[in-house]
């Protein structure tokens, strides 16, 4: 083996919950774990603002807050957390090879996968360019919401992000003009109950997005109600959407099984996918619960089977 190539036991791709609870239990395991943050260190909790839903934390706490809490807690069992990106892997031996976007090759006897899942995009030219060139348009409020403070801005989606979304944005501007594509939403009751409560909150039922207006930056957008087929212009200087993710898995589909979004594939009640001694946790191969805690859990899985695979094969 050339000596610039680097071995390890096990090699955790990606930081949100469920990497770093797998590193948790790798490295107190012994099993001296190296962690790839990836491109989002934290994962998608670093852009969220209260979690009220993850046991321990009674009175709640802030997404970034906990996130940091888990890295502590896997660092303080050793792991080695490194600020880069595993960009390319070759499954096809009994060691998994994978280069980091340095350049740099490592080789693993074990990979637990945790690379969660990312902001879906409704694909108009506008959104992109207005994204793109700080124009304002978003797929963060907790991030960006600050820049349109006192300003009527408009948010896409019906699920809990969105709704979530739009109770942070709705601190911060007089009104928030919220568009979802179908009679319902599909957010938790209780999410959808604070949205109809929150007065500045202005729901479009049967509304779809059809262009952002604006050259440089948001002006307004036009919406289109699809049962009566009214087309309507709002004026709004910011525009957020939060309508869904899309697992980020895309280096893995050579060798890993996945469904036709690129949630991977795991064998029931396990997280162990068609190749041996690669692990699957969280965002990643979760397109139901996708929640904080389901995610640590899976993670929790992983680092259980990666430290069995590893005994059973006589490596640690
Ligand atoms: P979801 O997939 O749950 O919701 C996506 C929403 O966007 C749906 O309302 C969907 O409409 C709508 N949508 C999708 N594509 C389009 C489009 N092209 N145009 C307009 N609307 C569109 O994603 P979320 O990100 O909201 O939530 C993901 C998971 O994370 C969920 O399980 C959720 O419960 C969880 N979550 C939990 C939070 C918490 O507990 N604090 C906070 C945030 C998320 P339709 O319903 O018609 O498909």
């Amino acid at each position: 083996m050339a000596e610039n190539i680097e071995r390890v036991n096990c090699l955790i791709i990606g930081s949100g919950p469920a990497g770093y609870t797998a590193a948790i239990y790798a490295a107190r395991a012994n099993l001296k774990p190296v962690l790839y943050t990836g491109p989002e260190p934290g994962g998608q909790l670093m852009i969220t603002t209260d979690v009220e839903n993850y046991p321990g934390y009674a009175d709640g706490i802030m997404g970034p807050q906990m996130m940091d809490d888990f890295k502590k807690q896997a660092e303080r069992f050793g792991t080695d957390i490194r600020y880069a990106m595993i960009s390319k892997v070759d499954f096809s031996g009994d060691v998994h090879k994978v280069w980091t976007d340095g350049g740099d090759e490592l080789h693993a006897d074990s990979v637990i996968i945790s690379t969660g899942a990312s902001a879906k995009w409704l694909g108009l030219e506008s959104e992109k360019r207005l994204s793109t060139n700080g124009g304002g348009v978003s797929a963060c409020a907790v991030c960006d919401g600050f820049f349109f403070k006192g300003q009527e801005v408009g948010i896409v989606g019906g699920g809990d992000t969105a709704a979530e979304e739009a109770l942070y944005l709705s601190k911060l501007c007089p009104t928030v003009h919220m568009f979802v594509r179908r009679d319902a939403m599909r957010a938790s009751k209780i999410m959808q109950e604070r949205v109809k409560n929150a007065e500045n909150i202005k729901v479009y039922w049967n509304t779809e997005t059809e262009e952002i207006l604006g050259e440089e930056e948001v002006t307004g957008v036009r919406v289109k109600n699809n049962k009566t087929g009214e087309t309507t212009e709002i004026p709004v200087a910011g525009f957020f959407v939060a309508i869904g993710h899309k697992p980020n898995t895309d280096i893995f589909k050579d060798w890993l099984d996945m469904d036709d979004v690129g949630y991977l594939k795991t064998i029931p009640g396990t997280s162990k996918t068609n190749i041996e001694g690669v692990f699957a946790s969280g965002d990643a191969q979760d397109k139901v619960y996708r929640q904080a805690v389901t995610a640590a859990g899976t993670g929790c899985m992983a680092a259980l089977d990666a430290e069995r695979y590893l005994a059973e094969k006589g490596i640690v």
